[in-house]
């Protein structure tokens, strides 16, 4: 499972003024050190619902729930534990009369509906690459534990599926959302259950000659019992790795495994590829 790293849930909790998120959706007022306000969890007649800002904390005296931010943002947009931690992080804007409202305030979405499918699969490289820059854990496995360099990272576009694509994608009840999960479904990106075929895994994109990506090559950075280290988008394996490399050199460098390859490009050998 891969998580949010420690220290930067910590920094959510605290750093993210609670009072302020509250305050879109309950009227708060001063109490001693406290506020108070109606809960909007259960039907409230005496204000029972309380912040402490000092702590960040909320708790209601009604019905017994209570927290911190992520908590709050869990019960009040009713997400998950993972989804409420991306909306902090992004910054998206919460609470904001959504308390009839069903659907939950979308993340920005980093795929377009009107693309093709070459630029689709580009999006979600580019997607899966920012998701990478962004996870300590995924970075070092690939720069500490692997050798790779940060150019090699840059250059060749690797990424990181750290299962929030499906978050950020138009609702799946809506038509644009069934429209691009189904063509993200058929390749291979998503799985018939909905999940992220690569998750978990840091990801190299496979390019043909034009360019266009072809294929993806996802690597677990745990290992993990039951859970292949080594897979790649189903379909017919297409695309050359490092093709640029390669074809202005006489003399070829074959790795078996893409990660040995980009590793051997990080230590200064550029024409190499993998089989
Ligand atoms: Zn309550």
């Amino acid at each position: 499972m891969v998580r949010v790293p420690a220290d930067e849930l910590e920094k959510l909790k605290r750093e993210i003024s609670l009072e302020r998120l509250v305050s879109q959706r309950v009227q708060l007022v001063e109490k001693g050190a406290d506020l108070v306000g109606r809960c909007p969890f259960h039907d409230d007649k005496t204000p029972s619902f309380v912040v402490t800002p000092a702590k960040n904390l909320w708790h209601c005296f009604g019905c017994g729930l209570g927290g911190d931010v992520v908590a709050w943002v869990m019960k009040a947009e009713g997400v998950s534990f993972r989804h409420a931690v991306e909306l902090l992080r992004e910054g998206a804007p919460l609470g904001e009369n959504t308390a009839k409202v069903a659907s939950v305030r979308k993340l920005a979405a980093p795929i377009s509906v009107d693309a093709d499918d070459v630029a689709l699969l580009d999006q979600v490289v580019g997607y899966y690459h920012r998701c990478l820059l962004e996870e300590p854990a995924a970075l070092a496995y690939l720069v500490d534990k692997r050798g790779l360099s940060r150019s090699a990272i840059e250059h060749f576009k690797l990424g990181f599926a750290n299962r929030t694509l499906g978050l950020r994608l138009p609702n799946k009840n809506r038509e644009v959302g069934e429209t691009i999960r189904g063509r993200l479904t058929k390749l291979g990106i998503l799985r018939e259950t909905g999940h992220e075929h690569l998750r978990g895994r840091v990801t190299v994109p496979l390019l043909d000659d034009s360019g266009a990506v072809v294929g993806m090559y996802g690597r677990t950075i745990t290992e993990m019992h039951n859970v292949p280290r080594h897979i790649y988008l189903p379909g017919p394996h297409r695309g050359v790795f490092n093709l640029e490399g390669i074809s202005s050199s006489r003399e070829v460098i074959l790795c078996e495994a893409l990660i040995d390859a980009l590793t051997f490009w990080s230590a200064g050998f550029r024409n190499v590829t993998s089989s």
